[in-house]
């Protein structure tokens, strides 16, 4: 099919071009973007590492991987709350996200499920928690909860706050790298219930740290909410040492501590980020040789079924049979595409 999406978000180029560069406007997970973002996007080329996370590609059509690669789904004891470690609950606020990135793992909730913080929606997650009071942490994340409107998110925030046990709120948002716009006064006063917020964002690669950019985390900052970058190691986008340690030294400046650096999960349809293992580590032993530890994130790969990040090291590696394998924090052999 035509790429007609260049018309519709102002983005450089023409539809034939789009095409031969290898995107398309066919993916089941479909395209959405801000101006702002949009307004990144330099040319129509594979290796536009903004093109690249926000515009779909011919290779998500394929159908190797899975799906809910991580299992969540069989430890969500509530519709959209996922309780996998007993420390911490991840609450889906929203499947609503300001982009839809292409290398999202949870893409595939996005297909045919709504999920909002609805007032029943909060009522059945807050009576799951009430009692659990061995929760310290409660990540609200999506889909993207800067995306909820101010007074939806202002409630949920100040309810989980008023737990019993009054748990430490994280929020997870793309919000700053794609729509710094977005992080206004009345943004914040939502937040203000929140008690002790940590906000973890996604800055990936040098082009999306700009001057707005820095002014939205400025204002998180300065309203004393603690920052930290959550970056995925994607190919054809900053699998690169130089980049990545530009991106880290940028957040630190701008009081967003670098907190991990993710190897891509094997969701279907993100194929094409993969980075190859070893190579991963060669990065990853770059990038602390260099960087102040202030600006190293750990490198993690996430496991499935509750087995952990595990941080990525030569040693952690296992090679048999032509294939590369991790072991996960129970012991278990898991093995990398
Ligand atoms: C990543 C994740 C967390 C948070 O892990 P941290 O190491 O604390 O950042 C919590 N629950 C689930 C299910 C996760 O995947």
């Amino acid at each position: 099919m035509a790429a007609l999406f260049n018309n519709v978000y102002g983005l450089p180029g023409t539809a034939a071009e789009w095409d031969a560069a290898g995107y398309t406007a066919d993916s089941a997970y479909q395209l959405r973007m801000t101006d702002y973002y949009a307004s990144l996007i330099k040319e129509p080329s594979a290796q536009d590492p903004v093109a690249r996370q926000g515009v779909p590609r011919g290779e998500e059509l394929s159908t190797a991987g899975e799906q809910d690669a991580l299992g969540e789904g069989g430890h969500e004891p509530v519709p959209g709350l996922l309780h996998v470690y007993s420390e911490r609950v991840l609450l889906l606020a929203t499947d609503h996200c300001a982009v839809n990135c292409r290398h999202c793992n949870r893409r595939w909730r996005r297909c045919g499920r709504r999920l909002a913080a609805q007032d029943s929606t909060v009522a059945g997650w807050l009576d799951y928690l009430h009692g659990r009071t061995e929760v310290q942490e409660v990540l609200i994340t999506g889909g993207d909860p800067l995306t909820l409107p101010h007074a939806v998110l202002e409630d949920l925030v100040s309810r989980v706050a008023a737990l019993p046990s009054r748990p430490v709120i994280r929020i997870g948002s793309r919000i700053p790298a794609v729509w710094p716009e977005r992080v206004t006064s009345r943004l914040l006063r939502s937040l203000r219930g929140a008690g002790p917020l940590y906000l973890h964002t996604q800055f990936n690669c040098p082009a999306e740290c700009t001057p707005e950019a820095a002014q939205a985390l400025g204002r998180l900052a300065d309203a004393g909410i603690n920052l930290g970058n959550q970056m995925v190691l994607l190919a054809g986008v900053n699998d690169d040492v130089a980049a990545i340690a530009q991106v880290n030294r940028w957040l630190v400046r701008q009081r967003c501590r670098p907190y991990y650096l993710f190897l891509p999960e094997r969701v279907q349809g993100t194929a094409h980020f993969q980075v190859d293992p070893w190579r991963a580590v060669a990065i990853a032993e770059a990038l602390r040789l260099q960087l102040s530890g202030i600006a190293m994130p750990t490198v993690v790969v996430d496991t499935p079924n509750g087995g952990g990040k595990v941080p990525l090291h030569r040693g952690a590696l296992v090679a048999r049979d032509g294939r590369v394998g991790i072991r996960d924090l129970l012991g278990r052999l898991v093995w990398l595409p």
